[in-house]
């Protein structure tokens, strides 16, 4: 559609523009030879926020945890198209585990979230969560539903497609395979697409948001076939704007997923697979999918009157991308068709789809943005409110481009306050300004740290603040905004305190109890305080002089607690006080927990960690004289005065050297040693680290309190130093284990045996072998997190497994 009267305004604003912009128009076209990644990554966010001018749809992608979203096709959705990209996951993932540090359930949670961010900048895509706790691997979508409540996941899903309105949804997940958390996510995605646009359901929604009808819905084919109703996305394309493949760029976004790696390093030569999508389901009143169609939203129509109204602006009847190193040429376009109204329409038109009209304006100001550099935000400095304090905030408003720019008003919005800040009223380019934000954080704001308890309350990214700048160029204004959050943090933060359980065994329950607590000023002025640690019949502390945003470690030695039972279900509480009034400002508490477990006498241990501290600390608490032991340790040390050593979870992964010194713990076990590995992954252990062989299966036990078997009851791992019975296998959290041998040599001793109910049993999750002098242990089990939750039973069966053997004449 061209604009009457839009030549005449082009060439008006032109001019002045040129009049304004002193320098040879032949510079801003010609971009010098030294080009920074500065520079490109520039020229690619205004090429993709022109490109987004001319996509006026909504793509959803649903998925049940964070890296399970469709990465490669958000990207060439967003990338190469514009189409507006959102994802939906279910959970944080916090149920997973955790590749690259100790952080596991909640705190495992935050760092997913931030990864899916991540990830999302990649993809160009906009991540939302449903918030659903990610208990772990299960089986089926019914025990899913049992643990969200299957109403409750159709609500959330329901309410977050009226927000968004996408036009089409797409999955990976099928309803009936994989992960339960997958099919239960498959399966209820088709129920909302229904049930999104029935005022019937969940009507107490429409008193904040409109019913949605989604058009297409689409679920990832595994097979190669083709049809009508087929989508195929090829992401092996080069990008010409970034220089790469689609498929490069969504690899760098899933290596994002951190936590859950290793991923792959690069795309195979052969290319990345082309990803085929069915359509399963699609409104009456959709046009029906094109024959060899690229995208979910090919051929769908909007109202006429809606899409009169959502034309792309154009110069000389060409996308506006096309003239990207035309930046004059480019900002008098934008300015004229921010001017002629484009993307607003008439309130009775608007009516008619709202969001997606807010949706195209806020894209036109984010372009014009773009062309003229104009940004703003609130600097870094001073990142962390402190409730009563004065907020320290400075707002930066900044001009990168080619023209000079006024400043209209600029507003800031957060901490329940709007202020318009003073500026000077002009910027020219290539120069800032900034204004003293003057607001206090309200006393009364809860705080949003540690992140890790506000997963599910909607503030684990902290409190939002809200920067706008209404500004103008050549009598053409336009709006840059920008949110970001900052925690709500104490005066004085408890960061960490160690070891928290608190575990003792006999071995240790007369020992002093050894804390480490670090604490955090976030204060602008000295802190004097006291740091107070308080339990059953005890109290002990000291001053704490903290510089202005200082940090220091402490450490808190409590004399024995004598009685076992005394300490039992009990807890002590660290909090750092005011000296006067004494008044805690910071609190943090530690269960403590005695484990009736014991270890042979005079037993040395060796031991190699892989992500945390766990085999530290429990090997602390039994008593144990342990020594930590890195893979240069295996390869090269004299490894005789070790009785035990224990590879943790995934030690072939974590140390990829560990292979090539292998040998030695095979020597070390022959010599008559115990080497107990904990598990590993599918791909991770290969049956010659073991003497003999041990071929890991994919089967995993997933309810924590499925039935153990003992195989062998009489064998000295259910027997000494600790007799085992079933309560050593209460209360387990997560699971009993994962990746269960499927087959071993039959020099090996099945101990255990464990299964999901209802299916077949698994014998594997425990082998030991005698192999030379000494003995090999591989268990599927994850004893870890039963030690690190502070288990009794865990200790107990731990303190077994690395007691076993004789080598006690040594
Ligand atoms: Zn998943």
């Amino acid at each position: 559609m061209v604009f009457r009267h839009s030549k005449r305004l082009y060439s008006a604003l032109l001019l002045s523009l040129l009049l304004l912009y002193q320098q040879p128009r032949a510079q801003v076209q010609t971009p010098p030879a030294d080009t920074t990644a500065t520079d490109k990554a520039d020229q690619a966010a205004l090429h993709q926020a022109l490109l987004d001018l001319t996509n006026p749809w909504t793509v959803m992608c649903v998925a049940a945890h964070p890296d399970d979203e469709d990465g490669s096709t958000l990207t060439v959705l967003r990338r190469k198209y514009g189409i507006h990209t959102v994802s939906l996951f279910s959970t944080f993932g916090e149920g997973g585990q955790n590749a690259v540090g100790p952080e596991l359930y909640e705190e495992l949670g935050v760092i997913r979230a931030r990864e899916t961010m991540a990830a999302s900048q990649v993809q160009g895509s906009e991540p939302h969560f449903l918030g659903f706790r990610d208990f772990g691997f299960s089986k089926s979508a019914e025990e899913t539903f049992r643990a969200w409540g299957e109403k409750e996941l159709l609500r959330r899903m329901v309410l977050q497609i009226r927000l968004l309105r996408p036009d089409a949804i797409i999955t990976n997940h099928d309803t009936t395979s994989g992960h339960g958390h997958h099919q239960a996510t498959g399966r209820m995605i088709l129920q909302a697409f229904d049930a999104a646009a029935d005022p019937k359901q969940f009507p107490e929604q429409l008193a904040q948001v409109s019913t949605w009808q989604v058009q297409r819905l689409f679920v990832r084919s595994r097979g190669a076939e083709t049809s009508t109703t087929t989508i195929s996305i090829d992401p092996n394309e080069k990008d010409p704007v970034r220089g790469t493949t689609f498929a490069q760029q969504a690899l760098s976004g899933l290596q994002k997923h951190a936590t859950q790696g290793p991923w792959p390093r690069t795309v195979p030569a052969s290319g990345a697979r082309v990803i085929r999508y069915s359509l399963v389901k699609q409104t009456s009143s959709a046009t029906p999918l094109p024959e060899n169609a690229k995208t979910p939203v090919d051929g769908l129509r909007l109202p006429e009157q809606v899409a009169a109204k959502l034309v792309a602006p154009t110069i000389d009847e060409k996308p506006l991308t096309q003239f990207i190193d035309r930046r004059l040429e480019l900002l008098v376009s934008l300015l004229s068709a921010r001017r002629r109204g484009v993307f607003t329409a008439p309130k009775e038109v608007f009516d008619l789809d709202p969001q997606r009209f807010k949706l195209m304006s806020s894209r036109l100001n984010r372009a014009v943005a773009a062309a003229t550099g104009a940004a703003v935000y609130l600097s870094s400095a001073g990142s962390e409110l402190v409730p009563g304090e004065e907020a320290k905030l400075e707002a930066i408003v900044a001009n990168a481009g080619i023209a000079e720019i006024q400043i209209k008003q600029v507003t800031f919005r957060g901490l329940g306050a709007e202020l318009k800040l003073e500026t000077p009223d002009k910027m020219p380019p290539g120069t800032e300004v900034s204004a003293d934000v003057k607001v206090t954080t309200p006393r009364t704001y809860a705080l949003t740290v540690p992140s890790s308890e506000h997963l599910y309350d909607g503030r684990l990214f902290g409190e939002p603040l809200d920067m706008e700048a209404e500004l103008t160029i050549e009598g053409t204004t336009f709006v840059v905004d920008n949110e970001s959050r900052r925690d709500i943090v104490p005066q004085v933060e408890i960061v960490d305190v160690k070891p928290s359980p608190y575990v003792t065994t006999p071995a240790t329950s007369q020992k002093p109890l050894d804390f480490h607590v670090r604490v955090q000023s976030h204060l602008k002025t000295d802190f004097r305080g006291l740091l107070r640690m308080s339990g059953p019949s005890l109290e002990t502390g000291h001053e704490i002089n903290l510089k202005p945003n200082g940090a220091e470690t402490s450490n808190l030695v409590v004399r024995p607690l004598s009685l076992a039972g005394q300490i039992q279900g009990s807890e002590l509480t660290v909090t750092v006080d005011l000296p006067v009034p004494k008044e805690p400002i910071a609190k943090r508490t530690v269960p403590l927990i005695y484990a009736d477990a014991v270890v042979v006498s005079a037993r040395k241990v060796g031991y190699l960690p892989s992500y945390d501290e766990t085999l530290e600390r429990a090997l602390a608490a039994l008593g144990v004289d342990a020594k930590k032991l890195s893979v240069d340790d295996i390869a090269k040390s004299d490894l005789t005065p070790y009785h035990t050593i224990v590879i943790d979870n995934r030690g072939y992964e974590a140390h990829r050297d560990l292979i090539g010194a292998n040998s030695r713990l095979l020597k070390f076990v022959e010599d008559g040693g115990t080497l107990v590995v904990f598990y590993h992954r599918l791909n991770e252990f290969r049956s010659e680290f073991a003497p003999y062989q041990i071929t890991l299966g994919n089967e995993r036990v997933t309810e924590e309190d499925a039935p153990v078997t003992f195989l062998q009851p009489k064998h000295p791992l259910l027997n000494f130093p600790n007799k085992i019975t079933q309560k050593d296998f209460a209360d387990w959290v997560q699971e009993r284990g994962l990746y269960f041998p499927k087959e071993w040599d039959q020099r090996y001793t099945a101990i255990l045996a464990t299964s999901d109910r209802g299916e077949p049993l698994l014998k594997g999750g425990l082998l030991v072998a005698p192999y030379g002098r000494g003995n090999y242990i591989y268990t599927s089990f994850v004893w870890y997190r039963q030690l690190r939750e502070g288990l009794p039973g865990g200790y107990r069966f731990f303190a077994n497994l690395i007691s076993y053997g004789r080598r006690k004449e040594d």
